[in-house]
């Protein structure tokens, strides 16, 4: 390049010419990159009826992908595996951050695998943005269990709607089943509505809950505690004894108040310390105990019908808001009606009756 301080006559500093720097990507990388094949709908089925766990992994990946081909292909390996699934308990494990969900699932992972069981660990987090292998269900998290080769821990869904977060999370659960695994265990988080989701999808639902000081019942929403089959109080240990033995008779009071749950179970209440492994058998006492009664009772299946109902309109609900709300002419039409009701031009209704009948017609043309 000519700078005017590298003329002959300029008596100031001259000016170096400086050297190209290297590129930082290496520009042969894609060269060397094996390229795995994409397996057939019937190869995934077949290594997941196998038990392949490599191959489980990849189609949860699938299950989980926005890419309409990738869902498609999931959709088939769902629909092929349904037949060989069902045949597992699924229990659902909620409490707030810090109540001990990981350090007990990892215990109480290792209390069913040595009752000879296989199990998957999933979990649902809509809220978090985290990148994948650092949300709830990570390998890390559960330390023990993640070494074990009958356990398959994998981490939420990443963030996206509840819905659909859950959704990816129920058909992974078909998935496992078809490859054997006969416990499910299914995380969440104990502060959202996505409880809610957790248990349309689980045959028992556990609450962890700590002892604390004061009003037991604080920080923990009435509905959770509606939705619970069983509330198992953690760190009973050390000089917390007592505080958890007192918070759990103050629980069973509470839950004397609620009206009766539509299995007629009564929700039971223990204590145990799952850092310690301290009555981790009475959690599963109860857990046994329960999963007798409903089969006895027919509630069991009784609820997973119900729950196959629910999945089957949850997943038209979602069909169609996506439908509508993704039609690029809806979009601009919406942004001119909400402009309207926002300036009284106009009423919700009629603006919402326009922009349906707008779409209708659309769908027919
Ligand atoms: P999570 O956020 O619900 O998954 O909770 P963690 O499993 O990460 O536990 C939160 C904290 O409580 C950690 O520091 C644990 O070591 C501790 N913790 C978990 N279980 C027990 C227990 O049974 N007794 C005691 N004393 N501490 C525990």
């Amino acid at each position: 390049m000519n700078h005017p301080e590298n003329d002959d006559q300029y008596i100031g500093l001259q000016v170096n010419s400086g050297v190209t720097s290297q590129p930082i990507v290496n520009p042969y990388r894609n060269v060397h990159r094996a390229r795995r094949r994409r397996l057939t709908p019937g190869e995934y089925v077949e290594g997941i009826l196998k038990g392949d766990v490599s191959i489980l992994g990849q189609a949860v990946t699938l299950v989980e992908s926005t890419s309409e081909d990738h869902q498609a292909t999931a959709q088939e390996v769902i629909e092929k595996c349904l037949p060989y699934s069902g045949n597992s308990r699924r229990i659902g494990i909620t409490g707030v951050p810090g109540a001990g969900k990981s350090t007990s699932i990892d215990v109480f992972g290792l209390h069913v695998l040595r009752q000879g069981h296989r199990l998957a660990v999933l979990a649902i987090d809509p809220s978090s943005e985290r990148t994948r292998g650092s949300i709830l269900g990570d390998k890390t998290r559960m330390e023990k269990l993640s070494q074990e080769k009958d356990a398959f821990i994998r981490p939420s869904p990443s963030a996206g709607s509840l819905g659909g977060v859950a959704r990816k999370t129920r058909e992974t659960i078909v998935l496992c089943e078809a490859a054997g695994y006969d416990r499910i265990f299914v995380e969440t988080v104990g502060v959202g509505q996505s409880e809610t989701a957790v248990h349309s999808m689980v045959d028992f639902f556990l609450l962890i809950q700590l002892a604390g000081t004061g009003d037991e019942l604080q920080g923990i929403k009435r509905g959770i505690m509606e939705m619970a089959d069983g509330i198992a109080i953690n760190k009973c240990d050390g000089d917390n004894v007592e505080r958890a033995r007192l918070a759990a008779a103050q629980f069973r009071n509470a839950l004397h108040l609620f009206p009766p749950t539509p299995s007629k179970w009564v929700p039971e209440v223990v204590t145990y310390s799952g850092y310690y492994d301290l009555d981790v058998d009475k959690v599963w006492d109860m857990i046994d105990r329960y999963f007798e009664y409903v089969q006895k009772t027919g509630y069991f299946t009784e609820k997973r019908n119900r729950q196959a109902k629910y999945w089957m309109l949850e997943t038209i609900d979602e069909r169609l808001r996506t439908s509508f709300y993704s039609m690029p002419e809806v979009k601009a039409l919406l942004e001119q009606k909400e402009l309207r009701v926002l300036n009284n031009e106009q009423s919700s209704f009629t603006a919402a009756h326009d922009l349906l009948d707008f779409y209708f017609k659309k769908l027919k043309s």
